[in-house]
């Protein structure tokens, strides 16, 4: 392909040859980075674990690089600073409503990204909620649910086996609020999840469905309202926005009915002495309930400011472009008699730009390590936060040692571990 191609396969005369299609009018940062090869020489980065953390948009910078050097505090101050900074803040909420397709009801509040949202909603739960996951779930949204009353149901082979498992789990779970919590696209093999007839069924046994959007959105639309989904949670840094910022948004009356998250100023409306000596206080309905202390400004305007460069660069060209990628990738892997894609649903099944696989002869650890230092690629290998679903693509029933996404074995052992790929807009 051309440095400088169209992207419809016509070369300019002269153009230089890099073996990399055209860039998405997408620009991010670090794109200029060049590493040094242990074989001498340097080459450009190529950043492929984006679905870690995606390099945040060059336009989001921008915008965060303007409106730095005028903010204030927000919600309190009468200065003039702090009344802009507010209405930015305000409307980078109205932006992310927007863009996730929320109800005219839901509330947006803004978190430190899909964990924090995740366990926001958990302390939220009615008493007695039971809580259906399926395995293949990343931690993020395996565990904050552990101090209820947990279902965790089989990987399934197909997206309808998914809907098939949780109706059958459903139908025979006790009366009493229920939730259901899925991921939208696997962090793993990237494949994307039936999101839709998942909440339909949730419904029909009077359950709610949470929609960990943490890498369905950074490659697909994700509304809310269309979906038919409760909630969803997502991180800026997967987003092309910076650290720091993330959203829950969804049904406000779980979140109203419960205490805040965070105990401390801006979530409290009024505090008095008690009666009895002590401190009594009446917490903030809304957003604010849940934003105690002072808010991530610049986050939730960079987070925004991703959306709308998203929204404007149209997820149809997203698309159609890390389908190209992924068709590439695949194919050369496809190569490799050595490497073995992980997948449940098989190599026909809806993914987004993240694939993951294992090398056989060789610990996936070491093979990234080569990938960097003989190639300038960066990629992820571990176990990706999500050690049940590993084991069960894996088919090791044995434990391993290992921290979240470190690599687990010694030299010369074929790990638990895989080598994952991941790319998105701008790349
Ligand atoms: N959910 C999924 C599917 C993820 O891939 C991740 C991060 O890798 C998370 C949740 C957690 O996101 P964060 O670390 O931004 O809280």
């Amino acid at each position: 392909d051309c440095a400088d191609s169209t992207g419809e396969g016509a070369c300019r005369p002269g153009a230089a040859r890099t073996g990399t299609p055209a860039p998405l009018p997408l620009p991010v940062l670090g794109r200029d980075v060049r590493v040094p090869l242990v074989t001498g020489g340097e080459v450009p980065y190529a950043a492929l674990d984006q679905a870690a953390s995606a390099p945040a948009l060059q336009r989001v910078w921008d915008d965060v690089a303007a409106y730095a050097p005028y903010y204030g505090s927000v919600h309190r101050g009468a200065g003039h600073l702090s009344q802009l900074s507010t209405e930015l803040y305000e409307q980078s909420r109205r932006t992310v409503a927007e863009f996730l397709g929320c109800r005219a009801d839901d509330e947006v509040v803004f978190t430190r990204a899909t964990t924090d949202s995740l366990n926001l909603l958990a302390s939220v739960l009615p008493a007695g909620t039971r809580v259906f996951v399926f395995e293949t779930e990343h931690h993020a949204s395996l565990l904050p649910w552990r101090a209820h009353d947990v279902t965790v149901l089989d990987a399934p082979r197909s997206p309808e086996q998914a809907v098939a498992a949780l109706e059958e789990a459903l139908h025979g779970a006790p009366r009493g609020p229920k939730l259901v919590c899925v991921t939208g696209a696997s962090n793993v093999t990237g494949e994307v999840w039936p999101v839709r007839e998942l909440a339909r069924a949730a419904h029909r046994h009077g359950a709610r469905l949470v929609l960990d959007a943490a890498q369905l959105a950074p490659h697909r639309p994700v509304d809310l309202a269309e979906l038919e989904a409760d909630w969803v949670a997502l991180s800026g840094h997967k987003l092309y926005a910076p650290f720091g910022a993330g959203v829950l948004a969804g049904r406000a009356d779980w979140l109203r009915a419960a205490g805040p998250y965070l105990a401390g100023g801006g979530a409290s409306r009024t505090v008095t002495r008690g009666a009895d000596g002590g401190v009594d206080v009446a917490w903030h309905t809304g957003p604010a309930r849940h934003e105690a202390g002072s808010p991530n400004v610049i986050g939730a305007y960079a987070l925004a400011s991703a959306c709308r460069a998203l929204r404007e660069a149209g997820f149809d060209r997203l698309v159609a472009r890390e389908e190209e990628l992924l068709g590439r990738l695949r194919r050369g892997l496809a190569e490799i008699p050595q490497v073995r894609e992980l997948s449940l649903f098989g190599p026909e099944a809806d993914r987004v730009g993240v694939l993951s696989f294992v090398v056989d002869g060789w610990n996936s650890s070491h093979f990234a390590a080569a990938l960097s230092a003989e190639h300038g690629i960066g990629v992820r290998d571990g176990l990706f936060c999500a050690h049940p679903l590993l084991r069960t693509l894996l088919g090791r029933e044995q434990d391993a040692p290992g921290e979240c996404g470190a690599p687990d074995a010694g030299a010369g052992e074929q790990a638990l571990n895989a080598i994952r790929v991941s790319f998105g807009a701008g790349t």
